[in-house]
């Protein structure tokens, strides 16, 4: 089978799925090259917040150029999220809470004071600035908190954010065992793709996007490129499991700094609520020994969230690796796009951030006043193989 589309992208995590939908609804023709699971990696590890920049106005964190970035994506997120905003349209999409929460943790006395004065400094460069929901909150969080803020950041079901930006577009998406390519003197590629159900293409695209997260570098390579265009930061996340375990989405503020964000997931096999910690204890814990890492968490959760009942909960880890752009081993301050020659590498940095990155490739396209040309994908298998959990079938 032989296939001339505008756009051809490597990766169907949130990056390359949100930009997909965005060529599409823009009528160029483009295909999705899939090795694995789609989001298999981040995107369906992630937390699912949608950050408004929060995490980056306490102090310690901040950064002027992150938080700029990121301050408008709930208010972006939420228009595609209620249907209002098509392209893509998520209004079928898992919102598990509108909002994200933060506290203040327990009797630090006159340091907890200085703390919380100075955690609040820079929250008046937030959009909308955090409620104060103390009173209304339910009594196992007041029991933990000196204080608890809303914050409007809404946290969203990965997986089922990954189904339904990919259903719409099955018939675009490839999974495939291996891709060689072969240089024409203009400039261009042709890819010879086999694909997982052993069917063989060839494909000559006008525009190539990696978005394949830690994969983009070894892809870069078979373009003929050699340049180092990604960071590796690794986190060793906390779980823990447990129905007695309350609904919390929010970040504690311990010691001036965002210590740990909490996030409540469900694993269906099971049947049981699962809670996934990052943050500042994640950060550590790649460097510790996932028994280490699970006794000093716990003691710290325990500490952090005094209203909670952990004795009926069992606890783990999972490890993740984030594929950015080299930044001195610091979380980039926004999306990152750099061309070579017909090919694209990019990173969004963060989920919340993607679709800036999908609107920044469409500007290329315009930009380079790319022709639109149709395709016909008659013979492309149409399934969305969404990655599994990291807690699914683990401890
Ligand atoms: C533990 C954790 C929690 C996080 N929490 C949040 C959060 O709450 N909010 C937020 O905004 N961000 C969060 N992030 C960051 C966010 O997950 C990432 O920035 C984002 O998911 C990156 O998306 P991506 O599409 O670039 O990469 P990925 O999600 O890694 O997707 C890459 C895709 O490419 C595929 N692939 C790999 N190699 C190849 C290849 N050779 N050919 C073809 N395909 C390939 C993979 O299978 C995958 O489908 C978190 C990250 C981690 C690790």
């Amino acid at each position: 089978m032989k296939y001339s589309p505008d756009v051809v992208i490597f990766g169907g995590g949130i990056a390359g799925l949100w930009a997909l939908d965005t060529f599409i609804s823009q009528g160029y023709s483009a295909l999705l090259l899939e090795n694995s699971t789609l989001g298999n990696g981040q995107t369906i590890c992630a937390q699912g917040i949608v950050h408004g920049g929060f995490k980056y106005v306490v102090p310690g964190k901040y950064r002027q150029g992150s938080a700029s970035e990121v301050r408008n994506m709930p208010d972006r997120w939420r228009a595609h999220l209620s249907g209002q905003r098509k392209d893509p349209d998520l209004s079928s999409v898992l919102v598990r809470s509108p909002t994200c929460s933060f506290w203040l943790s327990q009797g630090r006395g006159l340091r907890g004071l200085l703390e919380e004065t100075f955690s609040l400094a820079g929250l008046s460069l937030l959009t909308s600035p955090p409620v104060d929901v103390t009173d209304t909150s339910p009594a196992w969080f007041k029991a933990s908190a000196r204080k608890i803020y809303a914050v409007s950041e809404p946290v969203i079901d990965t997986s089922s954010l990954l189904f339904h930006l990919a259903r719409p577009h099955a018939s675009r998406i490839i999974y495939y065992n291996t891709v060689s390519c072969l240089a024409s003197g203009s400039g261009s590629y042709e890819l010879t793709v086999t694909a997982k159900s052993g069917e063989s293409y060839t494909i000559s695209p006008q525009r190539v996007v990696l978005s394949s997260g830690i994969g983009n570098q070894d892809l870069l390579k078979i373009f003929g490129y050699d340049e180092e265009v990604m960071q590796i930061r690794p986190l060793r996340q906390l779980l823990v499991r447990g129905n007695s375990l309350p609904d919390l989405w929010g970040h504690c503020i311990d010691g001036g700094k965002a210590v740990a964000s909490v996030t409540t997931h469900y694993d269906s096999r099971a049947g049981e609520k699962i809670w996934s910690i990052g943050g500042e204890i994640a950060e550590k814990g790649h460097t510790q020994e996932p028994e280490e890492l699970i006794r000093e968490g716990r003691a710290l959760l325990e500490r952090l969230l005094q209203g909670v009942d952990f004795s009926q909960t069992k606890w783990g880890t999972f490890d993740a690796l984030r594929a950015e752009e080299p930044n001195g081993n610091l979380l980039p301050s926004g999306i990152s796009m750099k061309r070579f020659g017909i090919v694209y590498v990019c990173f969004p940095t963060k989920m919340a951030m993607a679709p800036v990155l999908a609107d920044a490739l469409l500007s290329e396209l315009i930009r380079d006043g790319l022709e639109k040309y149709s395709l016909n994908i008659d013979g492309i298998n149409s399934e969305v193989r969404v990655a599994s959990f990291p807690w699914e079938n683990r401890f």
